[in-house]
Protein backbone atom coordinates (compact mmCIF):
# COMPACT_ATOMS: atom_id res chain seq x y z
CA UNK A 1 0.00 0.00 0.00
CA UNK A 2 1.27 3.07 -0.88
CA UNK A 3 0.87 6.59 1.52
CA UNK A 4 -0.43 9.31 -0.19
CA UNK A 5 -1.48 11.28 2.18
CA UNK A 6 1.16 13.83 3.56
CA UNK A 7 -1.30 16.50 4.26
CA UNK A 8 -3.25 14.67 7.00
CA UNK A 9 -0.01 13.53 8.58
CA UNK A 10 3.59 12.32 7.67
CA UNK A 11 5.30 9.02 8.93
CA UNK A 12 8.45 10.97 11.01
CA UNK A 13 12.10 10.72 9.62
CA UNK A 14 13.97 7.87 11.22
CA UNK A 15 16.16 10.37 12.67
CA UNK A 16 13.54 12.21 14.69
CA UNK A 17 12.36 8.48 16.15
CA UNK A 18 15.67 8.01 17.33
CA UNK A 19 16.57 10.81 18.70
CA UNK A 20 13.39 11.55 20.54
CA UNK A 21 13.34 7.89 21.49
CA UNK A 22 17.53 8.43 22.86
CA UNK A 23 16.16 11.68 24.27
CA UNK A 24 13.64 10.11 26.80
CA UNK A 25 15.76 7.75 27.94
CA UNK A 26 18.91 9.96 28.91
CA UNK A 27 17.45 13.82 29.26
CA UNK A 28 14.25 12.92 31.07
CA UNK A 29 15.18 16.09 33.19
CA UNK A 30 12.70 18.73 33.49
CA UNK A 31 14.20 22.23 32.15
CA UNK A 32 13.06 24.61 35.17
CA UNK A 33 14.71 22.00 37.59
CA UNK A 34 18.13 23.91 38.68
CA UNK A 35 20.46 20.99 39.06
CA UNK A 36 22.37 18.80 36.73
CA UNK A 37 19.25 17.17 34.68
CA UNK A 38 17.72 20.18 34.47
CA UNK A 39 19.90 22.24 33.24
CA UNK A 40 21.05 19.77 30.26
CA UNK A 41 17.50 19.79 29.24
CA UNK A 42 17.56 23.51 29.28
CA UNK A 43 20.40 23.34 27.09
CA UNK A 44 18.58 21.08 24.58
CA UNK A 45 15.41 22.97 24.61
CA UNK A 46 17.38 26.09 24.19
CA UNK A 47 19.28 24.64 21.05
CA UNK A 48 15.83 23.99 19.34
CA UNK A 49 14.31 27.09 19.96
CA UNK A 50 17.61 28.30 18.50
CA UNK A 51 17.04 25.89 15.45
CA UNK A 52 13.53 26.40 15.09
CA UNK A 53 14.31 30.22 15.00
CA UNK A 54 17.55 30.54 11.81
CA UNK A 55 14.76 28.14 9.76
CA UNK A 56 12.61 30.99 10.11
CA UNK A 57 14.89 33.98 10.04
CA UNK A 58 13.69 35.09 13.42
CA UNK A 59 15.04 35.12 17.04
CA UNK A 60 14.97 32.75 19.30
CA UNK A 61 12.82 34.55 21.62
CA UNK A 62 9.35 34.51 19.11
CA UNK A 63 9.58 31.10 18.88
CA UNK A 64 6.72 29.14 21.69
CA UNK A 65 6.41 25.42 21.38
CA UNK A 66 3.00 24.13 21.62
CA UNK A 67 0.94 21.16 20.95
CA UNK A 68 0.48 21.56 17.62
CA UNK A 69 -1.18 23.66 15.20
CA UNK A 70 -4.34 23.54 16.34
CA UNK A 71 -2.80 25.05 19.52
CA UNK A 72 -0.68 27.62 17.45
CA UNK A 73 -4.18 28.56 16.12
CA UNK A 74 -6.04 28.77 19.20
CA UNK A 75 -3.33 30.64 20.78
CA UNK A 76 -2.75 33.24 17.88
CA UNK A 77 -6.51 34.04 17.25
CA UNK A 78 -7.76 33.72 20.76
CA UNK A 79 -4.45 35.34 22.49
CA UNK A 80 -4.23 38.04 20.24
CA UNK A 81 -8.36 38.87 20.44
CA UNK A 82 -8.56 38.51 24.60
CA UNK A 83 -5.49 40.76 25.29
CA UNK A 84 -6.39 43.59 22.81
CA UNK A 85 -10.03 43.74 23.74
CA UNK A 86 -9.46 46.88 24.56
CA UNK A 87 -8.61 48.00 20.95
CA UNK A 88 -11.46 46.85 19.36
CA UNK A 89 -13.36 43.03 19.30
CA UNK A 90 -13.33 42.58 15.24
CA UNK A 91 -11.53 39.70 13.26
CA UNK A 92 -10.81 38.86 9.80
CA UNK A 93 -10.81 35.89 8.70
CA UNK A 94 -11.69 33.31 5.09
CA UNK A 95 -14.29 31.00 4.46
CA UNK A 96 -11.18 28.23 3.79
CA UNK A 97 -9.92 28.24 7.08
CA UNK A 98 -8.50 25.34 9.26
CA UNK A 99 -11.17 24.40 11.56
CA UNK A 100 -8.74 25.59 14.28
CA UNK A 101 -8.40 29.30 13.26
CA UNK A 102 -12.39 29.58 12.04
CA UNK A 103 -13.65 27.39 14.65
CA UNK A 104 -11.68 29.84 17.56
CA UNK A 105 -13.11 33.05 15.53
CA UNK A 106 -16.74 31.58 15.91
CA UNK A 107 -16.08 30.79 19.82
CA UNK A 108 -15.10 34.57 20.02
CA UNK A 109 -17.90 35.78 17.92
CA UNK A 110 -20.35 34.24 20.16
CA UNK A 111 -18.20 36.09 23.31
CA UNK A 112 -19.32 38.98 22.14
CA UNK A 113 -16.53 39.73 18.97
CA UNK A 114 -17.71 40.67 15.58
CA UNK A 115 -16.47 38.36 12.79
CA UNK A 116 -16.13 39.44 8.82
CA UNK A 117 -15.55 35.75 6.89
CA UNK A 118 -13.97 36.60 3.34
CA UNK A 119 -15.43 35.59 0.67
CA UNK A 120 -13.23 33.33 -1.75
CA UNK A 121 -12.84 33.22 -5.69
CA UNK A 122 -13.76 29.95 -7.63
CA UNK A 123 -10.15 29.33 -6.95
CA UNK A 124 -9.81 29.43 -3.51
CA UNK A 125 -8.56 33.18 -3.30
CA UNK A 126 -8.42 35.82 -1.03
CA UNK A 127 -6.97 39.29 -2.27
CA UNK A 128 -5.22 42.52 -0.69
CA UNK A 129 -7.94 44.53 -1.52
CA UNK A 130 -10.41 42.58 0.16
CA UNK A 131 -8.53 42.42 3.13
CA UNK A 132 -7.82 46.03 3.50
CA UNK A 133 -11.82 46.92 2.78
CA UNK A 134 -12.35 44.22 5.87
CA UNK A 135 -10.24 46.64 8.09
CA UNK A 136 -12.63 48.62 10.70
CA UNK A 137 -11.33 50.79 13.30
CA UNK A 138 -12.16 48.20 15.74
CA UNK A 139 -10.04 45.20 13.84
CA UNK A 140 -7.91 44.07 16.15
CA UNK A 141 -6.67 40.63 13.57
CA UNK A 142 -6.44 39.29 10.31
CA UNK A 143 -5.87 35.11 9.73
CA UNK A 144 -5.51 34.16 6.76
CA UNK A 145 -3.77 30.60 5.89
CA UNK A 146 -0.77 30.39 3.48
CA UNK A 147 -1.72 27.50 1.94
CA UNK A 148 -5.09 25.46 1.88
CA UNK A 149 -5.28 21.92 3.37
CA UNK A 150 -7.72 20.54 1.36
CA UNK A 151 -7.10 22.13 -2.15
CA UNK A 152 -3.08 23.34 -2.21
CA UNK A 153 -4.43 27.19 -2.97
CA UNK A 154 -2.23 29.70 -2.40
CA UNK A 155 -2.86 32.64 -0.64
CA UNK A 156 -1.25 36.04 -1.72
CA UNK A 157 0.28 36.51 1.83
CA UNK A 158 3.46 38.63 0.28
CA UNK A 159 0.06 41.24 -0.69
CA UNK A 160 -1.56 40.83 2.48
CA UNK A 161 1.00 41.59 5.18
CA UNK A 162 2.90 43.76 3.17
CA UNK A 163 -0.55 45.93 2.17
CA UNK A 164 -1.50 45.75 6.14
CA UNK A 165 1.55 47.14 7.79
CA UNK A 166 1.51 49.88 5.60
CA UNK A 167 -2.33 50.69 5.87
CA UNK A 168 -3.56 49.37 9.36
CA UNK A 169 -0.03 49.33 11.27
CA UNK A 170 -1.99 48.20 14.93
CA UNK A 171 -3.59 45.44 13.20
CA UNK A 172 -2.36 42.34 14.13
CA UNK A 173 -1.46 39.43 10.53
CA UNK A 174 -2.03 35.88 11.88
CA UNK A 175 -0.89 32.79 9.34
CA UNK A 176 -1.42 29.42 9.71
CA UNK A 177 1.59 27.83 7.61
CA UNK A 178 0.89 24.64 8.58
CA UNK A 179 0.87 23.62 4.78
CA UNK A 180 3.51 25.55 3.17
CA UNK A 181 6.34 25.36 5.43
CA UNK A 182 8.90 23.41 3.65
CA UNK A 183 6.93 23.65 0.29
CA UNK A 184 7.19 27.22 -0.22
CA UNK A 185 9.26 30.34 0.84
CA UNK A 186 8.24 31.67 4.02
CA UNK A 187 9.61 35.24 4.67
CA UNK A 188 7.79 36.24 7.76
CA UNK A 189 9.50 39.32 8.38
CA UNK A 190 9.10 40.78 4.62
CA UNK A 191 5.57 39.75 4.71
CA UNK A 192 4.66 41.69 7.47
CA UNK A 193 3.53 38.62 9.88
CA UNK A 194 2.98 38.76 13.30
CA UNK A 195 2.30 35.29 14.21
CA UNK A 196 2.78 31.89 12.26
CA UNK A 197 1.64 28.84 13.13
CA UNK A 198 3.70 25.20 12.22
CA UNK A 199 3.17 21.82 12.76
CA UNK A 200 5.56 19.25 13.20
CA UNK A 201 3.74 16.17 12.22
CA UNK A 202 2.63 18.09 9.28
CA UNK A 203 7.17 17.68 8.51
CA UNK A 204 7.78 14.33 9.58
CA UNK A 205 8.26 15.46 13.27
CA UNK A 206 6.35 13.76 15.38
CA UNK A 207 2.14 13.96 16.73
CA UNK A 208 1.92 16.42 19.75
CA UNK A 209 4.33 19.04 18.60
CA UNK A 210 4.27 22.76 16.90
CA UNK A 211 5.04 26.43 17.28
CA UNK A 212 4.13 29.63 17.24
CA UNK A 213 5.79 32.71 15.99
CA UNK A 214 5.17 35.29 17.86
CA UNK A 215 6.97 39.12 16.78
CA UNK A 216 8.57 40.66 19.34
CA UNK A 217 6.86 43.21 20.92
CA UNK A 218 3.11 41.16 20.45
CA UNK A 219 1.39 40.69 23.54
CA UNK A 220 -0.64 37.52 23.63
CA UNK A 221 -3.52 36.89 26.47
CA UNK A 222 -2.37 33.08 27.36
CA UNK A 223 -4.82 30.08 27.29
CA UNK A 224 -2.29 27.69 29.82
CA UNK A 225 -1.31 29.51 32.39
CA UNK A 226 0.78 28.16 35.33
CA UNK A 227 4.48 27.88 35.69
CA UNK A 228 5.79 30.70 33.21
CA UNK A 229 7.39 28.24 30.73
CA UNK A 230 7.50 29.92 27.07
CA UNK A 231 7.62 33.46 28.21
CA UNK A 232 4.43 33.07 29.95
CA UNK A 233 2.78 31.88 27.41
CA UNK A 234 2.39 28.54 27.14
CA UNK A 235 2.72 27.17 30.75
CA UNK A 236 3.17 22.80 31.22
CA UNK A 237 6.79 21.66 31.45
CA UNK A 238 7.99 21.42 28.40
CA UNK A 239 8.51 17.95 26.03
CA UNK A 240 11.79 18.68 25.61
CA UNK A 241 12.35 15.18 23.65
CA UNK A 242 9.54 15.91 21.48
CA UNK A 243 10.47 19.36 20.82
CA UNK A 244 14.33 18.36 20.00
CA UNK A 245 12.73 16.04 17.36
CA UNK A 246 10.29 18.86 16.07
CA UNK A 247 13.27 20.75 15.45
CA UNK A 248 15.13 18.39 13.66
CA UNK A 249 12.42 18.47 11.14
CA UNK A 250 12.46 21.67 11.23
CA UNK A 251 16.01 21.74 10.19
CA UNK A 252 15.20 19.22 7.93
CA UNK A 253 11.80 20.42 5.95
CA UNK A 254 13.94 23.92 5.84
CA UNK A 255 16.94 22.60 4.08
CA UNK A 256 15.21 20.30 1.88
CA UNK A 257 12.37 22.76 0.36
CA UNK A 258 13.59 23.65 -2.80
CA UNK A 259 14.28 20.02 -3.86
CA UNK A 260 11.03 18.46 -2.35
CA UNK A 261 8.94 21.59 -3.93
CA UNK A 262 10.84 20.74 -7.23
CA UNK A 263 9.90 16.81 -7.43
CA UNK A 264 6.61 17.39 -5.69
CA UNK A 265 5.34 20.26 -8.39
CA UNK A 266 6.75 17.13 -11.05
CA UNK A 267 4.56 14.76 -9.40
CA UNK A 268 1.56 16.94 -8.68
CA UNK A 269 1.71 17.80 -12.80
CA UNK A 270 1.76 13.59 -13.70
CA UNK A 271 -1.06 13.57 -11.41
CA UNK A 272 -3.42 16.15 -12.59
CA UNK A 273 -2.44 14.85 -15.57
CA UNK A 274 -3.63 11.61 -15.06
CA UNK A 275 -6.85 13.02 -13.53
CA UNK A 276 -7.82 14.91 -16.91
CA UNK A 277 -7.66 11.78 -18.43
CA UNK A 278 -11.01 11.34 -16.99
CA UNK A 279 -13.22 14.11 -17.88
CA UNK A 280 -16.10 13.11 -15.42
CA UNK A 281 -13.50 14.56 -12.66
CA UNK A 282 -12.88 18.00 -11.88
CA UNK A 283 -10.23 20.02 -10.55
CA UNK A 284 -10.22 21.16 -7.68
CA UNK A 285 -6.68 22.48 -7.44
CA UNK A 286 -4.59 24.10 -9.69
CA UNK A 287 -0.71 24.22 -9.92
CA UNK A 288 0.07 25.66 -6.56
CA UNK A 289 1.34 24.16 -3.73
CA UNK A 290 3.34 21.21 -4.91
CA UNK A 291 2.48 18.30 -2.69
CA UNK A 292 -1.90 18.67 -3.04
CA UNK A 293 -3.95 17.57 -5.97
CA UNK A 294 -7.49 17.80 -5.14
CA UNK A 295 -10.15 16.58 -7.47
CA UNK A 296 -14.21 15.58 -7.31
CA UNK A 297 -16.28 13.15 -9.39
CA UNK A 298 -19.70 15.31 -9.33
CA UNK A 299 -21.73 12.00 -9.67
CA UNK A 300 -19.74 9.52 -7.25
CA UNK A 301 -19.00 9.50 -3.36
CA UNK A 302 -15.60 10.09 -2.03
CA UNK A 303 -15.63 7.11 -0.42
CA UNK A 304 -16.51 4.91 -3.74
CA UNK A 305 -13.21 6.35 -5.61
CA UNK A 306 -11.45 6.37 -2.26
CA UNK A 307 -12.13 3.13 -1.50
CA UNK A 308 -11.40 1.78 -5.33
CA UNK A 309 -7.94 3.38 -5.16
CA UNK A 310 -6.86 1.52 -1.69
CA UNK A 311 -8.10 -1.71 -3.55
CA UNK A 312 -5.43 -0.60 -6.32
CA UNK A 313 -2.77 -0.09 -3.73
CA UNK A 314 -2.89 3.26 -2.42
CA UNK A 315 -4.20 5.36 0.06
CA UNK A 316 -5.66 8.90 -0.44
CA UNK A 317 -7.92 10.93 1.58
CA UNK A 318 -11.19 12.36 1.36
CA UNK A 319 -11.47 16.03 2.16
CA UNK A 320 -13.43 15.52 6.09
CA UNK A 321 -12.05 13.07 8.33
CA UNK A 322 -15.26 11.53 8.48
CA UNK A 323 -16.56 9.35 6.01
CA UNK A 324 -19.81 7.99 6.99
CA UNK A 325 -23.23 9.39 5.26
CA UNK A 326 -24.01 12.26 7.14
CA UNK A 327 -20.56 14.01 6.39
CA UNK A 328 -21.21 17.27 5.42
CA UNK A 329 -19.63 18.69 2.39
CA UNK A 330 -16.41 20.34 2.37
CA UNK A 331 -16.72 24.14 3.51
CA UNK A 332 -13.50 24.43 1.45
CA UNK A 333 -15.35 23.94 -1.53
CA UNK A 334 -18.53 25.02 -1.04
CA UNK A 335 -16.78 28.20 -0.45
CA UNK A 336 -15.04 27.94 -3.88
CA UNK A 337 -18.66 27.51 -5.37
CA UNK A 338 -18.65 24.06 -5.73
CA UNK A 339 -21.85 22.05 -5.93
CA UNK A 340 -22.67 20.52 -3.06
CA UNK A 341 -22.24 17.02 -4.59
CA UNK A 342 -18.90 18.42 -5.98
CA UNK A 343 -18.04 19.65 -2.30
CA UNK A 344 -19.15 16.28 -0.84
CA UNK A 345 -16.77 14.04 -3.40
CA UNK A 346 -13.60 15.24 -3.25
CA UNK A 347 -10.35 13.58 -3.00
CA UNK A 348 -7.06 15.05 -2.14
CA UNK A 349 -4.17 13.71 -2.80
CA UNK A 350 -0.87 14.43 -1.47
CA UNK A 351 3.07 14.22 -1.44
CA UNK A 352 5.63 13.84 0.70
CA UNK A 353 9.32 14.01 0.35
CA UNK A 354 9.51 9.80 0.86
CA UNK A 355 7.97 9.29 -2.45
CA UNK A 356 9.61 7.91 -5.54
CA UNK A 357 8.75 8.78 -9.23
CA UNK A 358 7.85 5.07 -9.85
CA UNK A 359 5.55 5.62 -6.37
CA UNK A 360 4.10 8.24 -8.48
CA UNK A 361 3.53 6.16 -11.67
CA UNK A 362 1.63 3.53 -9.96
CA UNK A 363 -0.07 6.49 -8.59
CA UNK A 364 -0.91 7.77 -11.80
CA UNK A 365 -1.95 4.04 -13.50
CA UNK A 366 -3.78 3.60 -10.13
CA UNK A 367 -6.27 6.32 -11.30
CA UNK A 368 -6.33 5.42 -14.69
CA UNK A 369 -7.86 2.08 -13.43
CA UNK A 370 -10.31 3.86 -11.24
CA UNK A 371 -11.47 5.90 -14.18
CA UNK A 372 -11.95 2.59 -16.15
CA UNK A 373 -14.11 0.92 -13.03
CA UNK A 374 -15.92 3.67 -12.25
CA UNK A 375 -16.85 4.13 -15.92
CA UNK A 376 -18.58 0.80 -15.84
CA UNK A 377 -20.16 1.40 -12.77
CA UNK A 378 -21.44 4.69 -14.87
CA UNK A 379 -22.64 2.68 -17.38
CA UNK A 380 -24.26 0.08 -15.40
CA UNK A 381 -26.36 2.63 -13.60
CA UNK A 382 -27.65 4.29 -16.84
CA UNK A 383 -28.26 0.65 -18.14
CA UNK A 384 -30.92 0.52 -15.39
CA UNK A 385 -32.47 3.18 -16.49
CA UNK A 386 -32.14 6.28 -14.24
CA UNK A 387 -29.11 9.20 -14.79
CA UNK A 388 -26.54 8.08 -12.68
CA UNK A 389 -25.25 11.42 -11.15
CA UNK A 390 -29.01 11.88 -9.35
CA UNK A 391 -29.16 8.80 -8.05
CA UNK A 392 -26.13 8.73 -6.67
CA UNK A 393 -26.23 11.96 -5.18
CA UNK A 394 -29.11 10.91 -3.73
CA UNK A 395 -27.88 7.66 -2.03
CA UNK A 396 -25.34 9.73 -0.65
CA UNK A 397 -27.46 12.19 0.68
N1 LIG B 1 -3.88 24.04 10.05
C1 LIG B 1 -3.82 23.34 8.90
C2 LIG B 1 -3.81 24.06 7.60
C3 LIG B 1 -3.76 21.95 8.95
O1 LIG B 1 -3.68 21.25 7.81
C4 LIG B 1 -3.77 21.30 10.21
C5 LIG B 1 -3.73 19.79 10.31
N2 LIG B 1 -4.89 19.20 9.81
C6 LIG B 1 -3.82 22.08 11.37
C7 LIG B 1 -3.88 23.45 11.25
C8 LIG B 1 -3.81 21.46 12.74
O2 LIG B 1 -2.55 20.93 13.01
P1 LIG B 1 -2.28 19.88 14.21
O3 LIG B 1 -2.71 18.55 13.68
O4 LIG B 1 -0.82 19.98 14.45
O5 LIG B 1 -3.08 20.32 15.37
Amino acid sequence: MLYFDHAATTPPHEEVVKTVAELMRRHYGNPSSLHKYGEEAGQLLKRAREVCAAALAVKPGEIIFTSGATESNNLAVKGAALQYASRGRHLVTAATEHPSVFESCRQLEQMGYELTVLPVDEEGHVNADQVAAAIRKDTVLVSIMHVNNETGRIQPIHEIGPRLKAEFPKVLFHVDGVQSFGKLPVKLKDWGIDLFSLSGHKIRGTKGTGLLYVREGVKLSPLLIGGGQEFDLRAGTENVPLIVGLAKAVRMAAEGRERFAAAASGWRDIIMEAVRQNPALELNSGTEAPHIVNFSHPAMKAEVMLHTLELLGVAVSTKSACSSRLAEPSRVLLAMGRSGNAASGGIRISFGDSHTADEIRQLALAIQEMTTRLKTVEVRVQKVGFSAPRRLNEARD
